[in-house]
């Protein structure tokens, strides 16, 4: 283990946040081990949520059923140990709402939750299986949204609205 991770380790220790993924791998059943860069690996993670195959939390990185070996996945390894960092950078679980926030940005941008969000860029999108997405235009649309909805109030009433043809599927 070299210095900048065993710095990033002692961090997520004092942050607790590697003792919240100890905590979460005991709840959920996971087969713990010693992982590469100071990592902890917590296999054949089961519920439903996350939805990936890999998450990170502190310095424990969660994998499920099909990456029971993660020494043959070395990109994702990286990706994986990238958020760990961030974790430490972010000093500790705090990390967690801010990713939220930076998927729904990204979300909201793209309609993905990885292409835009700045610590899935930072830890190398395709290393975590995503792939880029073209951003779309928001401003055009909202511009557009906006002034129809402005023409429908000067020229109609919400009352006055035609009622929507009801089609039946034959
Ligand atoms: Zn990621």
């Amino acid at each position: 283990m070299g210095k900048w991770e065993s710095l990033r380790a002692g961090l997520n220790w004092l942050n607790l946040s590697t003792l919240s993924g100890l905590a979460l791998a005991r709840c959920t059943g996971c087969r713990v081990k010693p992982g590469q860069q100071g990592l902890i690996y917590a296999l054949n993670y089961r519920p439903r949520l996350p939805v990936a195959g890999a998450f990170t939390v502190g310095n424990v990185v969660f994998f499920r059923k099909h990456f029971s070996e993660p020494g043959n996945y070395p990109q994702l390894l990286e990706h994986e140990a990238t958020h760990s960092t961030q974790y430490a950078l972010c000093m500790g679980l705090p990390f967690i709402p801010l990713y939220f926030l930076a998927a729904g940005y990204s979300w909201l941008r793209i309609g993905d939750p990885a292409s835009r969000n700045v610590f899935e860029r930072r830890a190398n999108l395709q290393g975590g299986g995503y792939t880029e997405r073209p951003v779309r235009r928001i401003m055009p649309q909202l511009a557009h949204g906006l002034r129809r909805a402005a023409h429908r109030g000067v020229t109609q009433s919400p009352n006055e609205q035609p009622i929507p043809s009801r089609r039946t599927p034959v």
